[in-house]
């Protein structure tokens, strides 16, 4: 290893310029700066990112680069760090053979923590280098769900100490208070359900309880134990809040939207309420904050699919649809779309409800149908805003669709999802909501319709053989081994660990096009569809069990249910 500062070591390495590195060395004179590492100036500069940064610094340092949001974590190990010590030198533990503990930390060179880590667990340590922030985010995830119950027990004895409902709401409406209870509670709800990776959190009011659910995966699990009822409408005021509803009102449903910060993420939510015979319903959806938005490489096509879906984006006008249920990653598909063509010289406008990720240099607008601001109507604004691509977030009525599709024919790209089943029916439903078949013959250029399907975790998944059965669904001849769910510690006993979108993709060729025109059925389009070499959603579910990324349960999800 050549002992050479890390500036030279990045320049080597051809992530920053030697005029870059003199920009980095003069601001850490200034006195503003005094005291800031030199990573943290260059990612402030946006001249490298945390990642490019530390994998640099550990091949520097000759120790190993570990992406800590990847790694699959195991609690048992975890755990063998106690909390204080893991926050207090921010590093979390990967890996345990015989007595030797593998810790991820972002400064190696802390042979106090090293000493002190050995001392607790009574391992050696080795240290692998990650970011400061993986490792923060993983501290948050694997160590949070302890802290709820105690909060829990907090905000409940302090109701049976005879606090009245008024001093409750009182104690809600109080923005400086972070400690009181409730403002505690709703914060680690909100926490720990961004941390698991949510997407919706549910408070649902019973007679003697309120269960606290989230979606996880596609599917609702419990997030902690059921809380008294006792602790409901203090809990509920508090979203409605820091959400701007209004808290007197409670028998019409209201919406909002609150930001929390959470390892350093701004999380953006949308809140909505609904009055139940046991008090309020309240449901957040977690949008996606400050994340990075998707390539299209990175949505997880098949090879033959994502070149089918480049040939798409080489036209320059027309209408390409995203169909797929609530919840199948149909705006990820967008958003990575507009990213890889929205090009500087082109005016590119969405209307969105709501507007999920805020992307540089795209004019986003909101929806508002309260004060008349309705998808249709922004089209028609936006129209006369010389725009050369639109998106519009979804076709939800007939007045959008055929505003949509004009605007396509005369000259505009145009994206869009609607709520269909597959990519077929999606033609014969823009008929149904009164297109005319020529108009959605000459405006479209592809659709493609998707789902999300769990993947298998690679620690406990079993294998097993196809029957009969299986096989008739995958649409194979010889029977084959593929695999099915089991249940560790690792993916929470669920036997399922992440999720992969799977895509159909029509193109609308000019004989798919003369087939439109006169009217054609779905099941004549899937046909001529399949002909010209779509693979249908069924057909890339069937290739996800035989590759043993899934198993026979999801298939028939993911292919049969609407
Ligand atoms: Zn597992």
């Amino acid at each position: 290893m050549k002992n050479i500062p890390i500036g030279e070591h990045l320049i080597e390495k051809g992530l920053i310029t030697a005029e870059d590195l003199q920009r980095v060395l003069a601001a850490q004179k200034d006195e503003k700066n005094k005291g800031k590492k030199m990573g943290d100036l260059l990612q402030e500069m946006g001249l490298v990112t945390e990642n490019q940064f530390s994998e640099v610094l550990a091949e520097r340092l000759n120790i190993t680069f570990v992406d800590v949001d990847t790694f699959e974590l195991i609690p048992d190990i975890v755990k063998k760090i106690p909390e204080d010590k893991a926050r207090k030198y921010n590093c979390i533990a990967l890996n345990k053979i015989g007595r030797r503990l593998t810790v991820a930390t972002d400064n190696p060179s802390d042979f106090y923590a090293m000493e002190d880590l050995r001392g607790i667990t009574g391992c050696s340590i080795t240290f692998q280098m990650a970011t400061g922030s993986a490792i923060t985010r993983a501290i948050g995830k694997f160590y949070s769900k302890g802290a709820t119950d105690a909060i829990v027990e907090e905000a409940t004895k302090e109701k049976e100490e005879q606090m009245s409902l008024e001093d409750l709401v009182a104690e809600a409406s109080n923005d400086r208070v972070d400690n009181a209870p409730i403002v505690k509670l709703a914060t680690t709800i909100v926490e720990n359900s961004f941390r698991m990776d949510a997407t919706d959190i549910h408070i649902e009011p019973f007679k003697d309880h309120t269960r606290i659910r989230v979606r996880v995966n596609g599917d609702l699990v419990e997030l902690m134990e059921p809380i008294s009822s006792a602790l409901h409408t203090a809990l509920v005021t508090r979203f409605k809040i820091t959400s701007g509803m209004n808290i007197a009102e409670k028998r019409v449903p209201q919406d909002g939207r609150m930001t929390q910060i959470i390892d350093g993420r701004v999380v953006d939510l949308r809140v909505s309420n609904l009055p139940m015979v046991y008090g309020e319903k309240v449901v957040l959806r977690i949008l996606a904050g400050d994340s990075m938005v998707k390539k299209i490489q990175d949505l997880g096509m098949t090879e033959y699919n994502y070149k089918r879906f480049c040939e798409c984006l080489k036209v320059p006008q027309g209408v390409i649809l995203v169909t797929g249920p609530t919840g199948s990653g149909k705006s990820t598909t967008l958003y990575a779309t507009l990213g890889e063509i929205a090009k500087p010289n082109l005016n590119v406008i969405t209307v969105e409800d709501p507007v999920e990720k805020k992307i540089a240099n795209i004019n986003q607008c909101q929806i508002n149908d309260k004060a008349g601001m309705t998808f249709a109507a922004a089209l028609r604004s936006i129209l006369r805003q010389d725009p050369d691509i639109i998106m519009v977030g979804e076709m939800r009525d007939e007045e959008t669709a055929s505003i949509a599709i004009r605007a396509a024919i005369t000259g505009h790209l145009v994206l869009s999802t609607i709520h269909t089943n597959d990519a077929a029916s999606t033609v014969t439903r823009l008929v149904d909501m009164g297109v005319l078949p020529y108009m959605v013959a000459t405006s479209l250029i592809g659709i493609i319709a998707q789902r999300l399907s769990k993947t298998l975790c690679k620690e406990c998944k079993q294998p097993v053989m196809t029957t009969q059965m299986d096989m008739e669904l995958m649409e194979i001849d010889q029977p084959m081994q593929i695999y099915k769910r089991g249940g560790c510690p690792v993916c929470n006993n669920t036997g399922y660990k992440g999720r992969t979108a799977i895509h159909e993709i029509l193109l609308t060729t000019a004989e798919m096009k003369a087939l439109i025109t006169r009217g054609a059925k779905a099941d004549e389009i899937q046909a001529l569809a399949r002909e010209q070499g779509c693979k249908l959603l069924r057909d890339n579910a069937s290739l996800l069990v035989q590759q043993g990324k899934t198993d026979m349960d999801e298939l028939v999800r993911v292919t049969y249910a609407v």
